[in-house]
């Protein structure tokens, strides 16, 4: 059963240590393999590819929230955010 991270800007989840249910694996985010979903990104474990973290995007009024606490990466995803077009 993989790990459902649902605020992508808490800090420290990329090193935390992470076990798998399925082949008792340890490591950090940093060293699995991602998949990227439409609402979530998924990382896998590197030995036998069972899921073992999934980092929900973040919501814009997450995006803001973080910036608004000087998050530099939602800052940095809010610029982008800023320059691109419209969708509607
Ligand atoms: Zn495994």
């Amino acid at each position: 059963m993989a790990v459902t991270l649902d605020n992508y800007f808490v800090p420290g989840w990329r090193d935390a240590t992470y076990t798998c249910a399925a082949c008792e694996w340890q490591g950090s985010a940093r060293q699995m393999p991602m998949e990227l979903h439409e609402d979530e990104a998924q990382f896998d474990c590197p030995q036998c590819e069972n899921p073992i973290l999934l980092v929900v995007h973040p919501s814009l009024a997450q995006v803001q929230a973080a910036a608004a606490e000087g998050h530099p990466e939602a800052i940095e995803q809010l610029d982008i955010l800023a320059a691109a077009p419209r969708p509607d």
